[in-house]
């Protein structure tokens, strides 16, 4: 079951994360966009450190600070489309979490994604790892797994779909600039949903 504290000390990691792994991010967005990408998730991040540990805080009100924060403090287009992302999941999260309510938070996060930046998958962005992510926890609610595999599971899932984005050729954002030149190279934002994902597995459960 995941407490208004897990939820906090998933965010506080993430961020923690993306401030670790700027630099890392910075450079694959370098080679098919600006090489602004790590700078952008950190500094949206950064406000989920201040986020003081607080029993009494939901949730929902976490994630919404998260997603307020990275809509309001982030130029590029990543900032409003993660923004979206976990301001989405905020207004679905339910509590106590279950496997079929995380599915159905990420699905809507994904939903705000795709019709805020009307990519599909296989364009080569941040959907190649959330929407994997999204079907894995779908089927895993349907076999009523325990949500710490459920969410293991979809790690693995939104891992996998970044990594495929690999051999895309990138039809959103800046990189779509590069078209053919873009295969050979990772989607950052695709990356970072995976990472996001990555730290949820191991806080919720
Ligand atoms: P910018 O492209 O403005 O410099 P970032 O570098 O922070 O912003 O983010 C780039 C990432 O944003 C891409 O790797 C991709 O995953 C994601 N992205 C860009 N445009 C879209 C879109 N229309 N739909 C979904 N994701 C997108
Ligand atoms: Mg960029």
């Amino acid at each position: 079951m995941a407490t208004g504290d897990a939820v906090q000390e998933w965010l506080r990691d993430a961020a923690q994360i993306f401030a670790d792994r700027a630099g890392e991010l910075n450079e694959l967005d370098r080679a098919i966009g600006d090489g602004d990408h790590g700078t952008n998730m950190s500094r949206g991040l950064e406000t989920a450190l201040t986020i003081p540990i607080d029993s009494q805080r939901s949730p929902k009100d976490s994630l919404k600070q998260v997603g307020m924060a990275l809509v309001s403090s982030v130029g590029g287009a990543s900032g409003p489309l993660f923004g979206t992302f976990f301001l989405r999941v905020g207004q679905n999260w339910q509590t106590p979490s279950t496997t079929a309510g995380i599915a159905r938070a990420v699905r809507a996060g994904l939903d705000g994604v795709m019709s805020r930046g009307k990519a599909v998958e296989g364009d080569k962005t941040m959907v190649d790892a959330l929407a994997p992510a999204a079907a894995s926890l779908e089927d895993s609610a349907a076999k009523n797994l325990p949500l710490d595999e459920a969410l293991r599971l979809g790690a693995t899932a939104a891992s996998q779909g970044a990594q495929a984005t690999l051999n895309m050729v990138a039809q959103r954002g800046r990189a779509s600039y590069l078209g053919e030149r873009t295969i050979g190279h990772l989607d950052p934002g695709a990356v970072s949903s995976a990472l996001i994902l990555d730290s949820a597995a191991r806080h919720i459960s």
